[in-house]
């Protein structure tokens, strides 16, 4: 009977348990703490255009440095954060700081796009498109700036989130769809929003030399989202063989270890520069 009490007791008590539902309370609390004390940095991870072989764009990639529990990887807190507003916070950091970061990165011969990864709900809030436009009357190049968003958002309000879109499409942002593939809202998504570059997920990328398949789905989505008149990333990307397949199927764009892993903005201008020295 008391072995029974004490299961029970165990389980309602366990320390896994508890320490699990405080983490993802405590981390959105940690947020402005973490901003103050400069523990957020960011990685860049090159874009490649598939037919020139330029870096086209970089992806800005935040990374945490918790002053107690050290490195914190994004997929580990991003996701609950954005169930908090701590999200506007956080991507007002990745935004202020990747513009000021590309900006100083002109002095070092690199001029290139930035995507920045956003969940579309925040949109549903003025919050961001107002902060963008007080960025375009200090004149800063918003044709310099992509807005990745994540397929697994649920947005309350489309007509907002769509009419936000527009809006910042004006401005001269521009848009892709993240992780294509993995999403439950995919089609409604590419029908209903104006993108302009559809990214395929890793899980199909790694596929591609392997899995029948897998080649053709890529190879069909490459077609249609041509046929819609937009242009195509792969993500994760690991071998030259899978680079010459997605060139022979007409995809534009590449994203993956097998250029660089994601790199600090200091490692990323050493790459530039290797990387184009060794461009033929
Ligand atoms: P994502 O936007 O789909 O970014 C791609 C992720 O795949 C990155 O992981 C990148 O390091 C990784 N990756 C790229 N190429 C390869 C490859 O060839 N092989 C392998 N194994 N992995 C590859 P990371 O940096 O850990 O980011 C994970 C996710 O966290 C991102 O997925 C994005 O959804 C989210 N995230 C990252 N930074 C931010 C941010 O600043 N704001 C928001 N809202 N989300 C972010
Ligand atoms: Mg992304
Ligand atoms: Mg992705
Ligand atoms: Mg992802």
């Amino acid at each position: 009977r008391s072995a029974r009490k004490d299961l029970k007791l165990y389980k309602i008590y366990s320390p896994k348990l508890s320490e699990k539902s405080n983490e993802n309370f405590d981390l959105s609390m940690e947020i402005p703490r973490a901003l103050n004390e400069r523990q957020f940095f960011l990685c860049y991870h090159p874009k490649i255009n598939l037919r020139s072989g330029e870096v086209e764009g970089i992806e800005a990639l935040i990374r945490w440095n918790h002053a107690e529990r050290g490195f914190i990887a994004p997929d580990n807190f991003i996701p609950h954060i954005e169930k908090t507003s701590m999200i506007n916070k956080v991507t007002e950091w990745v935004l202020k700081t990747s513009f000021s970061e590309i900006k100083n990165m002109e002095s070092e011969n690199i001029d290139v796009n930035v995507s920045v990864n956003i969940p579309l709900k925040i949109l549903e809030n003025p919050i961001i498109v107002r902060y963008l436009k007080s960025y375009k009357k200090k004149q800063l190049p918003l044709q310099k700036l992509e807005l990745e968003i994540l397929e697994r958002d649920n947005v309350e309000d489309f007509e907002i989130t769509a009419s936000a879109v527009k809006t910042l499409k004006k401005m001269g942002i521009s848009f892709s769809l993240d992780d294509y593939g993995t999403g439950y809202s995919t089609l409604s998504y590419m029908q209903n929003l104006p993108f302009d570059k559809i990214k395929i997920d890793r899980m199909f990328i790694k596929d591609i030399e392997t899995n029948g398949n897998t080649r053709e789905i890529v190879r069909s989505t490459i077609g249609i989202v041509h046929i819609l008149g937009m242009e195509v990333v792969a993500e994760g990307v690991e071998t030259k063989e899978t680079v010459e397949i997605l060139k022979n199927m007409g995809c534009d764009y590449a994203q993956g270890y097998y250029y660089t892993k994601p790199l600090a903005y200091r490692e990323f201008i050493d790459w530039h520069k290797k990387y184009k020295a060794s461009e033929v």
